[in-house]
């Protein structure tokens, strides 16, 4: 029995954690489902569907999702017609299991097998609980049109590619994400151009590695002697800059083993680009870079942040630090310290190594450093990175930049909020402006985390 639009208008809550892929998965789920009659509500009590779209990088945030089952079962008892389904990395990692342990759960979809969300909760409905983690090679969801669930309306995550072929050794997302694949540049394109057409000011490209995105148009349908078209992504980048210069272009996350200086040439070419990096180190140390299997020594990400600074001098960057990773000593704690002085880092996040299941660390190497020594170590990372972003904040004193609107500031409705091209945040008066309007701003204050500005003309 197929189902038609006019049969289901229940109404569909999507709570999404973790990454930007799960933000941007959770607006192709809206999709798919708002196209067989779900209604989206941001009122879990009236949901007649709740789907939990889950991270697993971390032990605590699968523990926070933990506790979210034990809010919906509460729900449940209320209304025990109401259907929950866990969806994403912990629904993959977990997959039959989910069921056996929550009870109150009745489907488990893992990141590729969103299109068969309608089936499994017609199922659901008549009381079949189904699990669905098939992984797949080729899904880029890339005929879908989200539905954008951004409140701002101004800015917004396209996926250009999914699954990751890295293989970190601490890493749990080629498991969960599976195998990379990259998505056809003329619907990433075509999706980017109906942004813009809607009023969006800013796309965000994402992949867990943009820089290994490689698209090969098909050679059977090509004319007699034409040759298929190698995309990569410094190609797409252009492309998308050209879509229009009123469109600001960021992307996210580089890895320092693929990026190469063709990206950075890109972004120096079109101002529309805009001038920040987030390329993860996760490490100083070359000996911890080696067992963390990330392809590169401390000497070569090194040499790709000299050329950040050589190509693109006015550029933010930020990276993923990670402390306490089974074997780290003191020297190589030392080592990530004075990488960090030596990038000068706008901003990182930081973290402690948390062991995940099935990962070649977790197999491998025994989980060593102490709970207190991560947490020390983890202390000053923080501790240092708060000085370099004061630092770097305070360099900006009196420099004027072109701000994007987003929205209303949290501490005085007076003020708007928005970002510069270095993805800085930028407080500033609200005069006669709009959520949308660029701006220039000059900056008169900061604080470790915010600059704060006057309206120049
Ligand atoms: S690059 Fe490494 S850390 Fe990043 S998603 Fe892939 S395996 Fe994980």
């Amino acid at each position: 029995m197929s189902i038609t639009n006019s049969e289901v208008s229940q109404k569909l809550y999507i709570e999404t954690y973790g990454c930007q892929m799960n933000v941007s998965d959770s607006e192709v789920v809206a999709s798919v489902l708002k196209d067989k009659g779900y209604i989206i509500t941001e009122d879990i009590n009236e949901a007649d569907v709740i789907l939990v779209n889950t991270c697993s990088i971390r032990e605590n945030a699968e523990q926070r999702i933990w506790g979210r089952l034990d809010v919906f079962k509460q729900i449940k008892k209320k209304k025990p017609e109401l259907t929950i389904g866990v969806i994403g990395c912990m629904a993959e990692r977990l997959k039959e299991k989910l069921l056996e342990e929550e009870k109150t759960v009745d489907i488990v979809v893992g990141p590729d097998a969103y299109r068969d969300l309608p089936h499994l909760l017609e199922t659901a409905e008549t009381g079949q609980r189904g699990v669905n983690v098939i992984l797949s090679k080729e899904e880029t969801y890339g005929d879908i049109s989200p539905v954008r669930l951004d409140k701002n309306r101004i800015s917004a995550f396209v996926s250009i590619m999914r699954g990751c072929n890295n293989m970190c050794s601490y890493c749990i997302v080629p498991y969960v994400r599976g195998a990379e694949r990259s998505r056809n540049p003329e619907s990433i394109l075509k999706e980017i151009e109906d942004l813009f057409n809607t009023g969006y000011k800013e796309v965000t490209l994402i992949g867990q590695n943009v820089d290994s995105y490689i698209w090969e148009s098909e050679k059977e349908n090509l004319p007699a002697g034409k040759q298929g078209e190698t995309m990569k992504f410094a190609q797409l980048l252009e492309k998308t800059a050209k879509i229009n210069p009123q469109l600001r272009i960021r992307f996210s996350t580089s890895h320092p083993k693929d990026m190469s200086d063709d990206v950075l040439y890109t972004m120096a070419m079109y101002s529309n680009i805009c001038n920040y990096i987030h390329l993860p180190a996760q490490s100083g140390s070359t000996k911890v870079l080696t067992e963390m299997k990330r392809g590169y020594t401390r000497e070569y990400y090194i040499d790709r942040i000299n050329a950040i600074k050589r190509i693109l001098p006015d550029s933010a960057i930020s990276s993923d630090i990670m402390t306490g990773f089974p074997g780290e000593t003191e020297e190589d704690h030392q080592e990530t310290l004075s990488l960090m002085e030596f990038v000068n880092y706008d901003f990182s996040y930081m973290f402690k190594y948390s062991e995940r299941p099935k990962t070649y660390a977790a197999r491998h190497l025994k989980d060593d450093i102490s709970e207190g020594t991560k947490s020390r170590r983890l202390t000053e990372i923080i501790n240092l990175q708060t000085k370099l972003s004061e630092k770097s904040k305070k360099a900006d004193l009196g420099r004027v930049f072109e701000v994007l609107v987003e929205g209303i500031s949290k501490k005085s409705s007076e003020h708007f909020f928005g970002r510069n091209s270095q993805n800085k945040v930028v407080v500033f008066p609200k005069n006669n402006y709009n959520i949308g309007d660029y701006v220039f701003v000059e900056i008169t204050e900061c604080t470790s985390a915010t600059l704060i500005g006057v309206l120049v003309k």
